[in-house]
């Protein structure tokens, strides 16, 4: 049988097959991937083939399918190790606010780098509208045009107001969403919003985690009742990215990713080298200043996540 795995305690995996039944499931095998070690084989999000046990209500997984994507967090002291969060996601979506705690452009660019390099589409939740000034929402009509302008999708909500819940719960339907955004920023209360519920679920995802006798430290998938799946981590900010390569950095910005072969050098770092055609794009304004301050940070290595 062809199942998605929906929770895992790292003992414990819980599939659910595609009539929505759901089995506990161990493994069976080695499940090895190419290039990295990692602690657990199997995350939720994950296409798996399982056989249930005769006389057991329990199964097991025997096979996995390739992946489209994967976002994975790195082992603090085992640097080599790495724990994969979730699997084959159609999106990302970063809440922010320009209210309190506002967001940085830094922050925004660099989940945004992050996602590109894992190749998962991403957008932008901006939070807490009603709080805006009228100051605030000039700067949310110039940053929004900042994102649109490159391909990223923007939304507006007020989690407390209850606006713009409609658009974003569209967005989520059918599709597996990783929901990210600083602490403070209103993503458990949009949440609850788009699910009201999302709560109580929580608490049982921890009593079924019981089983394994293990804690949840790995990211929990929940089913939206209109169709899709969100899987809710703390932040970006844990999320190690596959290291990325300072000559493959502009890559990961859509809109200097295009102008690439037109640098006179093939090896062009986009600082100060002579015919850059991004360099261009910045003097003539295609380029915002902020997306590339945000490319220098990233390629001189500054944290800008704070
Ligand atoms: P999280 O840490 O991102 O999950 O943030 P919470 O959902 O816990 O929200 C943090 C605080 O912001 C709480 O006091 C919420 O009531 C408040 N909050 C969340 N969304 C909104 C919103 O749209 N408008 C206003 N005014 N407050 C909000
Ligand atoms: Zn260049």
């Amino acid at each position: 049988m062809q199942g998605l795995v929906t929770k895992s305690t790292g003992s414990w995996y819980q599939v659910q097959d595609a009539e929505g039944k759901r089995f506990d499931c161990r493994i069976k095998g080695k499940f090895r991937m190419k290039g990295l070690t990692t602690t657990n084989p199997i995350a939720v999000g994950d296409r798996v083939d399982f056989e249930i046990e005769p006389e057991q209500q329990t199964g097991v997984i025997h096979k996995l399918h390739d992946r489209k994507n994967y976002i994975i967090r790195k082992s603090i002291n085992l640097s080599k190790q790495a724990q994969i969060i979730a699997a084959n996601l159609d999106l990302a979506l970063l809440v922010v606010t320009l209210a309190s705690p506002r967001t940085s452009l830094g922050f925004i660019d660099r989940f945004l780098v992050t996602a590109e390099a894992y190749g998962i589409p991403a957008g932008i939740v901006f939070n807490k509208l009603d709080l805006f000034s009228e100051e605030g929402l000039e700067i949310l009509a110039e940053y929004r045009a900042i994102y649109e302008n490159i391909g990223y999708q923007c939304y507006e909500t007020s989690a407390i107001k209850k606006t713009g819940i409609k658009e974003v719960s569209e967005v989520l339907k059918d599709k597996t969403t990783l929901f990210s955004g600083h602490s403070g920023v209103g993503k458990s209360t949009l949440l609850n919003s788009i699910f009201p519920g999302m709560e109580t679920r929580t608490g049982e995802i921890s009593d079924w985690s019981d089983k394994g006798k293990h804690t949840t430290t790995f990211a929990e998938m929940f089913e939206l009742p209109f169709g899709g799946f969100l899987i809710d981590t703390p932040g970006i900010r844990e999320l190690g990215v596959i290291d990325i390569e300072k000559q493959e950095l502009s890559h990961f910005f859509p809109e200097m990713r295009e102008l690439l072969n037109q640098c006179r050098f093939y090896n062009c770092r986009h600082i100060n080298e002579p015919g850059c055609a991004v360099l261009a794009a910045l003097q003539e304004g295609v380029i915002e200043q902020s997306r590339y301050e945000s490319y220098l940070s990233i390629y001189h290595g500054n944290d800008t996540r704070a």
